[in-house]
């Protein structure tokens, strides 16, 4: 096993990362900013280490100062979290030629990745079905409109290096195709610093669904059931759940073996997710895979009743999976809520301050809450304003939601705006009781949710 872990992250995940480091026995090391002096990571971990200005791009981006402090603290091995450096080809790189260990694949499984349209060649010679689309080479203006018209109008423009729904278009017809265009390439080139671009076949009301898999050094592979995050805004997901609602087993066992198909054809190693769009006949298509733990996963470990930190901790020591496929069950249903401090009258944006009251339910056996700030914590414009993520579980889809309503309507806070009321109208909606889950599920029932 490992000896001293790295956290190099903040947050509610460096939370949940060093809570599972220390069931097992690892020490640890948190990271922090000016802005994290106090912060619940740095008081949880057996040492910190101190790297910078809150600005994350001088501090929690900087691949030095991380491989620094790991080495003045004997860190054997660096694990990234989700976002800042986790899914970062140079960061695993600098990791492997210092001799520790990255908890994640190995450097070339992210580098394939990391890029939708190579991500989607590799997949297509690896059987995996794609979204009818363009992801050639030829960035031509002239060459994106002619794969526009082939596909049919809607299509969907995306940047290749994408991420956060940023630099995504979608197109009705070719009159809207130059614009589009440009105005997504100037938005990819600024966010990604990179402006190419691929194109799919926009599908109308798909499902978000997608798979956990694990590899281990050893060739063995296995997918932990499915998550449905079809509950989005502005294509971030909102409220996701596990196992996903009315899928026909047969779809679900197809969905996993092409996930695990996915991950073997890039030689994966550790935790990843092989995101699919579920069409309304049951066909499902190939969309990327991330190379890191998601923010979700929580939803299944509940209902798998695995630790998958646990499991990546393990792989990362170059231990086998701890389970084959049959010994990998599903029991009950999950859900997972965002609970981000931001304001809903201002179109979602980000809300600063002290959290004065910070009184989240009791939590259970069946509630769990994964947050990395207390009361009187500030929350601050430098980082992703996550408060926590509240994950309930149920014998069943309709106790794991009553659960889940229950427990938002318990939820206190004050000093910031928070989008509680927002999941509680859409976790007591009358369509996402009865599972009506689309990707449009926010758009469609706008009127009911503000
Ligand atoms: P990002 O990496 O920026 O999150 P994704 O490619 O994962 O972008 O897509 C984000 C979301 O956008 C999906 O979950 C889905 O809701 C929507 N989406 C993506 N591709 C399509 C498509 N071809 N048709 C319809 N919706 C899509």
């Amino acid at each position: 096993m490992l000896r001293k872990l790295l956290i190099a992250n903040r947050g509610e995940i460096a939370c949940r990362i060093i809570r599972t480091a220390r069931e097992l026995g690892i020490r640890t090391v948190a990271v922090y900013s000016d802005a994290d002096r106090h912060a619940q990571h740095v008081q949880l971990a057996d040492e910190s280490i101190y790297i910078g200005p809150a600005p994350s791009a001088e501090s929690y981006l900087v691949i030095d100062k991380i491989i620094a402090a790991a080495q003045q603290t004997g860190a054997d091995a660096i694990h990234p979290g989700y976002g800042f450096l986790s899914e970062n080809e140079d960061f695993a790189d600098a990791c492997a030629r210092h001799q520790i260990i990255f908890v994640g694949p190995p450097t070339s499984a992210i580098a394939a990745m990391g890029s939708k349209s190579a991500a989607k060649a590799i997949m297509e010679e690896a059987g995996v079905p794609l979204v009818p689309g363009y992801h050639g080479a030829d960035q031509s203006p002239a060459r994106l409109r002619q794969a526009a018209e082939e596909i049919g109008y809607p299509v969907m423009l995306k940047a290749a290096y994408g991420g956060g729904g940023k630099g995504m278009r979608i197109i009705a017809s070719a009159a809207e195709f130059d614009a589009a265009l440009e105005s997504a390439k100037r938005e990819a080139q600024a966010a990604f610093g990179n402006d190419k671009m691929l194109l799919e076949k926009y599908l109308k009301n798909p499902r978000h669904v997608e798979i956990q898999v694990f590899c281990d050094e050893h060739g063995n592979a296995v997918y932990l059931a499915e998550r449905d995050c079809s509950v989005q805004r502005r294509h971030q997901k909102v409220i996701e759940e596990a196992p996903a609602p009315t899928l026909a087993s047969s779809t679900r066992v197809a969905m996993g073996e092409a996930a695990v198909r996915a991950a073997q054809a890039i030689d994966y190693v550790g935790a990843g997710t092989v995101e699919f769009l579920l069409d309304t006949n049951n066909q499902f298509y190939f969309m990327e895979m991330n190379t890191r733990l998601q923010v979700e996963h929580p939803v299944t470990e509940m209902v798998t009743g695995q630790d998958l930190v646990a499991w990546q901790l393990m792989i990362a020591s170059g231990e086998p999976l701890p389970l084959a496929q049959d010994q990998i069950m599903v029991h009950g249903h999950a859900f997972e809520a965002r609970i981000y401090a931001e304001d809903p009258d201002h179109d979602f944006l980000p809300s600063t301050g002290t959290l004065s009251l910070l009184q989240p339910p009791a939590t259970s056996a069946h509630i769990r809450i994964d947050s990395g700030v207390i009361e009187g914590d500030e929350v601050s414009s430098y980082y992703d304003p996550m408060i926590a993520k509240l994950i309930v579980w149920g014998e069943n889809r309709t106790v794991a939601l009553s659960r889940l309503i229950r427990a938002l309507n318990d939820y206190r806070i004050a000093g910031v705006r928070t989008n509680i009321d927002f999941l509680r109208r859409i976790a007591g909606h009358k369509k996402f009781m009865q599972a009506e889950l689309t990707t449009h599920f926010i758009e469609r029932y706008h009127a009911d949710l503000f």
